[in-house]
């Protein structure tokens, strides 16, 4: 990559900066204390928690295949799994579905190294964040984790309804932040919608690579650490 004509760093948000994985652990461990879910269905929240995550990522792609709306995902990221332990109670996924996201909002674990390298990137280069995440929760996760200080535009895939790595998301957060196909760079940890997005639509990328998968492109650093960004700009 070529760090000389690097005016505008894009991160992607969730599992780049903010610790979508862990949060979402910690959140819904609770919440299956609180709903008393084990007590009463007798399923432990870890072998839920499995089926959750394989259904909750399927919808997600889905998502951004366009195959189901946003409001799908919503309706059923928590009935499904729910329902594959025979659990049907009435109103149980939604009401799982917006107390989740009213608590995510406030959680604060960022990825390793994730202050560092804002504090010391935002001194050199303007930043920004385009995420694919609901425009509901997105700065609430930033300005609880202490990142929003950072961050000069917010890019959210709902503003738009399109989701990365469609062009349409990298154009509007192009417009916002008032950068160019030139001078922008991408971080992110999702190699599809980050890195082959961002490169298609004419930015450089750099992908973190958490599950050490070392895909390749001609360009386009892998990292595994957030530290490792010192090198790079
Ligand atoms: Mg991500």
């Amino acid at each position: 990559m070529d760090k000389a004509r690097v005016e505008h760093v894009f991160f992607d948000l969730d599992n780049t900066l903010w610790d979508h994985r862990g949060n979402s652990e910690v959140t819904l461990e609770q919440m299956f204390k609180d709903y008393e879910i084990t007590k009463k269905y007798n399923v432990t929240f870890e072998e839920w928690h499995e089926v959750f995550y394989d259904i909750n990522e399927k919808l997600w792609e889905d998502l951004s295949e366009a195959k189901i709306s946003k409001d799908d995902l919503r309706e059923r990221r928590f009935k499904d799994p729910f329902a594959h332990f025979d659990i049907h109670e009435e109103g149980l996924g939604l009401e799982f579905e917006d107390e989740y996201l009213a608590r995510m909002g406030k959680m604060k674990g960022t990825v390793e190294g994730a202050q560092e390298i804002l504090e010391y990137l935002s001194d050199k280069y303007t930043i920004h964040i385009i995420t694919n995440g609901f425009i509901e929760v997105s700065e609430d996760k930033l300005k609880n984790a202490d990142l929003l200080k950072y961050i000069t535009t917010l890019t959210c895939a709902d503003e738009i309804g399109v989701r990365k790595p469609d062009n349409r998301i990298f154009e509007l957060a192009n417009n916002k932040a008032g950068s160019t196909k030139e001078n922008a760079v991408i971080i992110g940890d999702d190699w599809v919608a980050d890195v082959i997005g961002g490169t298609n639509f004419g930015w450089q990328a750099i992908f973190l690579d958490c599950f050490n998968e070392k895909p390749s492109l001609e360009g386009v650093p892998n990292i595994t650490s957030l530290f490792e960004l010192k090198e790079l700009l």
